[in-house]
């Protein structure tokens, strides 16, 4: 079975890698020739608002996934015409907007920041007198690790952050003193059948993510995690991996954000699962079972943002796994990460440090 996938990052080329030894093949359609998943998997170069592209997907593939919330909503609704395309179309439009999700959260009783939308300067003016300083301006849509966000610290920075981004809908949230970032990644197959998986605790630098901790040590909210995850999958009538982060602020999860994707916060389980995400995604989106989601002792994985440390570096740190995303150095740029796997949360601390130094 081929499996089309829209987008070719790393998120596609590692689903591409898990497809392998379940037998499946991905075909991946993306606008850049140097796509990283076209280095593992058959690239269709086109852009996602030409038909010519997708309909040569949608004749190649069984089926459509998306790596990347970007996507145009159009163009799986265009494939989704032809073949099905999982997670539903739905859920792309609402997780590439922050309004529409942080809406269906409240609808579903999720709490999530205090927000108002913003789509003038007089609206800005009202949102930071009734939401208050600091706060964040973001941008409803296309915004992704950090970028299409402004903190407002003081009423001096209003002014410079409308002049950045007043030029596209937008949306105020307060800021919020969160105690940590913790992410759910659940799988729900064809039949319906969910698989959770542990908690994972997330640390930022600048907007992106930097460290996952897996389980997250602390887990008093796995269940209302679970809880949420599954009103969400439910309303949406969702199959495939749904990742949703939120802040833990006085001991109550707050929803963030959605991704209706494998996610950044789950590569620890490649190692650090049974079954990882991106095996999980491609169960689900095939119609086979899901695999276990149980973690196997604890992992720590680090991001490498820009360029890669040497490779003997990071594999000479004991219990580390390298993942190489075949991309060409960059500023900001998610170039690789590593997994740093122990029997104990100890084992994990006691590598992390020198991990985290080369990263
Ligand atoms: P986002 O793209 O909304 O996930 O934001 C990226 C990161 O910025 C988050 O993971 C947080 O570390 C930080 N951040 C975003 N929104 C808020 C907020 N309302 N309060 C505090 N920190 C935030």
């Amino acid at each position: 079975m081929i499996v089309g996938i829209l987008g070719g990052g790393q998120l596609a080329r590692m689903l591409a890698l898990a497809a392998y030894p379940l037998g499946l093949r991905c075909r991946v359609l993306d606008p850049s020739r140097e796509a990283c998943a076209g280095q593992v998997a058959e690239l269709i170069q086109g852009g996602y608002n030409d038909p010519e592209p997708l309909t040569q997907l949608a004749r190649q593939a069984e089926l459509v996934t998306f790596d990347f919330e970007n996507v145009p909503v159009r163009a799986a609704r265009f494939l989704a015409q032809q073949v099905p395309v999982y997670p539903p179309p739905r859920a792309l439009e609402v997780a590439q907007d922050r309004l529409l999700e942080k809406g269906l959260f409240q609808e579903l009783g999720i709490p999530t920041p205090r927000h108002m939308a913003v789509d003038s300067w007089a609206q800005l003016q009202t949102a930071v007198a009734q939401i208050g300083l600091p706060a964040m301006l973001k941008t409803r849509r296309f915004g992704y690790d950090g970028k299409g966000q402004q903190l407002l610290r003081d009423a001096g920075d209003v002014a410079r952050a409308w002049e950045l981004l007043g030029a596209v809908p937008l949306l105020l949230e307060e800021r919020v003193a969160f105690e940590r970032e913790v992410s759910m990644l659940v799988a729900r197959g064809r039949d319906g059948e969910i698989a959770f998986y542990p908690l994972v605790e997330n640390r930022h630098e600048e907007g992106i993510l930097r460290l996952s901790l897996a389980p997250c040590e602390v887990t008093p909210w796995q269940r209302q995690a679970q809880d949420y995850a599954a009103r969400v999958i439910d309303r949406l009538d969702y199959v495939g991996i749904l990742a949703i982060e939120f802040f833990v602020v006085a001991g109550r999860l707050l929803g963030n954000e959605m991704a209706p994707r494998v996610h950044n916060s789950g590569h620890w389980s490649i190692e650090g699962a049974e079954t990882s995400q991106f095996e999980n995604h491609l169960r689900a989106i095939t119609g086979l079972p899901l695999g276990s989601t149980r973690a196997v002792g604890y992992s720590a994985m680090v991001n490498f943002i820009g360029e890669l440390p040497a490779p003997a570096r990071v594999l000479g740190v004991p219990g580390a796994h390298l993942h190489d995303y075949g991309k060409s150095p960059r500023s900001g740029r998610k170039v690789g990460h590593a997994t740093l796997r122990a029997d104990t949360p100890d084992g994990v601390q006691r590598d992390l440090q020198t991990l985290l130094s080369l990263a």
